[in-house]
């Protein structure tokens, strides 16, 4: 395997094609993006006050010349129509005053100066924020209150059928509308894909579009949301973070969890891309599992101070880039906070993490999306590694934002690929399958039968899926 069969390439800034680094910046995005809204609300007013002046326009020329048309009640009803649309746009597109709120990380931002540190001082300086900065009140005995409530609550056991583990599903996106509505088309899509995959294997799911600590928004957001759903859900084992912008793309494969017996976090990864290299693109967050207990709280509670926007995360982002090879200039993101915890606290976590890459937990998607024709004529699901990818993530292509580092017609497309190879697994089990990977139409791939229950193949979603019929 090279590597970009291994994924190394996975860089959220993207790669720019070959197998090594991000060699791209993808971060002014990140500056100009608030600039780029306000000209967007501008523009949307825009439209929005010339749609109004021609129905206004147009319902009353046409009064004069025409009587059967339209009444001036008509237009003002028309007019009036359009104007909430107008005002629901703008409320909905702006940010609500969420900005207002990185004032309020100012007291953190003072103990977290690190402008003019030094590498040591830096490193100091982070420590403190890990010790002052909390998710929420420190826990420091959920093993025992989560075995507590599993044995006074037997209905809820933290096995499901087969005696296999709960797991808990997690994904979210913003929660306003995307800048472009086929954003919200494929954000759809992905999580039709994800409740398909949940469904076909006893998952649980959660879509979360809430920011539920105003300071980790964004990227950040899943850290709180783990941790609430840790807490409200002592009855789920493991609790499965997956990207809005991963697809599942083998239906039929399932974790190896027997093999994380004595683990709490696994995440996709490359032990020397981390230890040897200090790569950005070590670790992928977009789909990583963690155990519910106490161990999780720990680390949640030490990856988050880097997080509160504003000041903090800007200054965090300059160690992580000092610190991290490959990392363009830009805020600290979760994943390059993850990376540095572990590089710097070695000892203290990584007995319990698990870097899995012996299939795509994470599959970085330029390397794969081209490839699925080659993999039905070859293989068939049930794989999860380079022949047939578990998971197909779409870094760096913000399909819900404007401003990804790739072309957007090469993620939307690519990501029609990713769905429809999917769903073909999906549709296959039913009859049916896409007419082409890169078309929404299906055709019956099966005649009917009057004894659908005897037909056991069709059941199999590790079959083959056919390319020919
Ligand atoms: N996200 C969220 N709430 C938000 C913004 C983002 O839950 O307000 C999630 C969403 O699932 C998204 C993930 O954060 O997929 C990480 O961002 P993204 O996928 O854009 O980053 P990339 O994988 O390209 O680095
Ligand atoms: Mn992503």
């Amino acid at each position: 395997m090279g590597q970009e069969g291994m994924g190394y390439n996975n860089g959220k800034g993207g790669g720019g094609g070959g197998g090594g680094l991000p060699m791209t910046e993808p971060t002014h995005h990140h500056r100009s993006r608030k600039i780029h809204r306000t000209f967007n609300n501008v523009k949307i007013t825009v439209l929005c006050g010339l749609v109004t002046i021609l129905v206004l326009r147009g319902t009353i020329g046409l009064n004069l010349s025409l009587p059967n048309q339209p009444t001036d009640a008509d237009a003002l009803a028309g007019a009036k129509a359009v104007e909430d649309i107008d005002r629901i746009l703008r409320e909905i597109r702006s940010d609500g005053g969420a900005d207002d709120d990185a004032a309020a990380a100012g007291d953190l931002a003072g103990s977290f100066n690190a402008t003019a540190l030094n590498a040591t001082e830096a490193a100091a300086a982070y420590a403190s924020a890990v010790e002052r900065y909390a998710l929420g009140p420190k826990i420091s005995d959920w093993d025992g209150q989560r075995r507590r409530w599993l044995r006074q609550n037997p209905g809820f056991p933290s096995t499901v059928a087969g005696g296999k583990p709960r797991i808990l599903l997690v994904t979210g996106s913003q929660p306003g509308p995307c800048d472009n509505p086929l954003g919200d088309h494929y954000l759809l899509k992905t999580t039709k894909n994800k409740i398909d995959y949940c469904r076909l294997h006893g998952i649980e799911i959660v879509h979360n579009l809430a920011h539920l600590d105003t300071e980790l928004a964004g990227y950040w957001a899943k850290l709180p949301l783990l941790r609430r759903l840790m807490l409200s859900h002592p009855e789920v084992e493991w609790i499965w973070w997956m990207d809005s912008d991963a697809l599942f793309t083998d239906m039929a494969f399932e974790l190896p969890l027997s093999r994380y017996q004595d683990r709490n976090l696994i995440i996709h990864g490359y032990q020397d891309l981390l230890f040897e290299k200090h790569s950005w693109i070590a670790l992928n967050t977009g789909s990583f599992l963690f155990r519910n207990c106490q161990w999780s709280l720990d680390l949640l509670d030490a990856w988050a101070p880097m997080g509160p926007k504003g000041f903090i995360r800007d200054e965090a982002g300059k160690i992580l880039t000092a610190n991290l090879k490959g990392r363009p200039a830009f805020e600290a993101d979760d994943q390059s906070a993850l990376i540095y915890l572990l590089l710097s606290q070695k000892e203290k976590w990584m007995n319990k993490v698990f870097i899995e890459n012996s299939y795509y937990l994470h599959g970085f998607w330029a390397g794969l999306v081209d490839k699925y024709e080659e993999m039905m004529e070859n293989h068939h699901p049930g794989l999860g590694d380079e022949r047939w990818p578990f998971v197909t993530h779409f870094v760096g292509c913000k399909p819900c934002g404007s401003y990804g580092d790739y072309p957007v017609e090469r993620c939307l497309r690519s990501m029609e690929r990713a769905f429809n190879f999917a769903d073909n697994q999906v549709l296959r089990l039913y009859g049916f399958a896409h007419k082409g990977l890169e078309s929404p139409k299906i055709k019956r791939v099966r005649n009917q039968t009057t004894k659908p229950i005897d037909d056991k193949e069709n059941l199999d979603v590790k079959a083959k899926i056919s390319t020919t019929s």
